[in-house]
C-alpha cells in the first residue's frame, strides 16, 4: 500500500470552489495508486467565520490566560468543522471519507495546552480506515492528552499533524498544499524576479521557515527530516510541481545559493567595557536578559565589547533592564537581518567575500555578520534592506 499524506491549508478549504479543487488533487493521487490521508486546517483567514483567529476573538484575553484548556477546545473546532465539510465534498464525488479529530486519528500529546508536544501517534485506527479503502480526513493542529482533553500543537500546527502522520504511517510523501507555488528564492514583494525553488534540503528549508518565510512549520520539517519522508509544498490552485524538500544532495543546479530571506525589526546593541569600567553587571548582562526571557542573536563577544541583536518588540523591557543595571550602551534600531541560504556554500571559499563585495557596491553598510554551514547572515539598516536583497539576488543569479 502506497500512502500519501495530503494537507490542505486554511485558504485551500475556504470556499466551495477551492474545496472542489482539493477534491481534484485527492482524486489525482488516488488515480496514481495512492491511499490518501487528508489533513485539513480551519477554513479561511481571520474574519472568516471558522478561522482560528475568528474563534479566538470570541473570548477575552483574560479568559485565554486563565483557561488554556478552554482555548484549545475552542480552537480545535475550526479544524473539526473543516474535516466534516471536506468529507461531505469527497462523498459527493463518490469517495468514502471518514472525518476524524486529531485524537481520533491517534495523536496523543502531553497536557501543555496551546502548544502541546506529541508523545506518540497510535496509528492503528487510521490504518484500518485506509485499509478499508476509505479516506481519513483528519483535523490538523490538534491531539488529545492522555487524560482525554483536547490539546493544540501551536499555531500553524496542521503542517505538524501532516508530518506526524506521514512519519507514523511511513507515507511515500507528504504534500503540503497552500495558495502559493512553493518556496521562492526571495519574497516576490521585494524581488520582482524571484523564482520558485524546485528542490531544497531539509536544512535549508529549516532556515527559510525559521527566518519567517512562513511557508511551512519548522517542526513539520524536523519530523519529516528525522523519518526521512519527502515533503512537497504545492499550490491547490494550479498544477505547478511545487518545491520538493529532501535530504539528498541537490543536483541540477549550479548555484551555490538557494535563496534569500530577511527578518525586520531587529535592534543592534553594543555594550563596551570601557564605558562600564566599574560596573560588575557588565559581566552578567546576558544572564539578566535570559532571566527576562529576552532572546538575543548575532552575538559577538570581544575582550572589550559585547554586540548582539534583540527583537524590536523587546526594546522597552531591554532599556529598563539596562537602566536598572546602570549600564551604558548604544542601539541601532530598525535593522534587518538578511539570510543568504545555501547548503552548497559549506567549505567553499569566497562566498562571504562575494556577499560583502556586492553589498559594498550597492552602497549598503554591513553592521554585523554571522555564518553557519548553510547560511550567512548580514545585519543592515532596514532602509537598505530591499536594496541589499535585490543586489544579492541578482549577484547570485537567483532570478527567473
Ligand atoms: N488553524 C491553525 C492556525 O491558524 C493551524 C493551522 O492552520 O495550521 O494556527
Ligand atoms: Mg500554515
Amino acid at each position: 500500500m502506497k500512502i500519501l499524506v495530503q494537507k490542505f491549508g486554511g485558504t485551500s478549504v475556504s470556499t466551495a470552489d477551492r474545496r472542489e479543487m482539493v477534491v481534484q488533487k485527492i482524486l489525482k493521487a488516488k488515480g496514481e495508486g495512492f491511499s490518501t490521508i487528508v489533513v485539513v486546517s480551519a477554513m479561511g483567514r481571520k474574519g472568516q467565520p471558522y478561522a482560528t483567529d475568528t474563534l479566538l476573538s470570541l473570548i477575552s484575553d483574560e479568559y485565554k490566560r486563565e483557561n488554556t484548556l478552554g482555548v484549545d477546545l475552542l480552537m480545535s473546532c475550526g479544524e473539526i468543522i473543516s474535516t466534516v465539510v471536506m468529507s461531505e465534498e469527497l462523498c459527493k464525488n463518490g469517495l468514502k471519507a471518514v472525518p476524524l479529530t486529531g485524537g481520533q486519528a491517534g495523536i496523543i500529546t502531553d497536557d501543555n495546552y496551546n502548544n502541546a508536544s506529541v508523545l506518540r501517534v497510535d496509528s492503528e485506527k487510521l490504518l484500518n480506515i485506509v485499509k478499508q479503502g476509505k479516506i481519513p480526513v483528519v483535523a490538523g493542529f490538534q491531539g488529545i492528552s492522555e487524560n482525554g482533553f483536547i490539546t493544540t500543537l501551536g499555531r500553524g500546527g496542521s503542517d505538524v499533524t501532516a508530518s506526524l502522520l506521514g512519519a507514523a504511517l511511513k507515507s511515500e510523501e507528504i504534500h503540503i498544499y497552500t495558495d502559493v507555488d512553493g518556496i521562492m528564492t526571495a519574497d516576490p514583494r521585494i524581488v520582482s524576479d524571484a523564482s520558485l525553488i524546485k528542490k531544497i534540503s531539509y536544512n535549508e528549508v529549516f532556515q527559510f521557515a525559521d527566518q519567517g518565510a512562513k511557508v511551512i512549520h519548522p517542526r513539520a520539517v524536523e519530523i519529516a527530516m528525522k523519518s526521512n519522508v519527502k515533503l512537497v509544498i504545492k499550490n491547490t490552485l494550479n498544477d505547478c510541481e511545487g518545491t520538493i524538500i529532501t535530504s539528498g544532495a541537490i543536483r541540477n543546479t549550479e548555484n551555490i545559493i538557494t535563496g534569500i530571506t530577511s527578518m525586520d525589526k531587529r535592534v543592534q546593541v553594543t555594550v563596551e567595557l570601557d564605558k562600564n569600567k566599574c560596573n560588575e553587571n557588565y559581566n552578567t548582562i546576558l544572564d539578566e536578559l535570559a532571566k527576562n526571557l529576552i532572546s538575543i542573536d548575532l552575538i559577538n563577544v570581544f575582550p572589550k565589547q559585547k554586540i548582539f541583536t534583540i527583537d524590536g518588540k523587546d526594546i522597552n523591557i531591554f532599556k529598563d533592564i539596562m537602566d536598572k543595571l546602570e549600564l551604558n550602551y548604544y542601539c541601532v534600531e530598525e535593522c534587518s537581518k538578511i539570510a543568504v541560504i545555501g547548503s552548497r556554500m559549506r567549505g567553499l571559499p569566497g562566498v562571504m567575500a562575494k556577499i560583502l563585495r556586492t553589498l559594498t557596491k550597492a552602497n549598503v553598510e554591513v553592521l554585523q555578520t554571522a555564518d553557519s554551514h548553510t547560511t550567512i547572515w548580514c545585519l543592515v539598516e532596514s532602509k537598505n534592506s530591499e536594496k541589499a536583497i535585490n543586489a544579492l539576488h541578482n549577484e547570485f543569479k537567483l532570478g527567473c
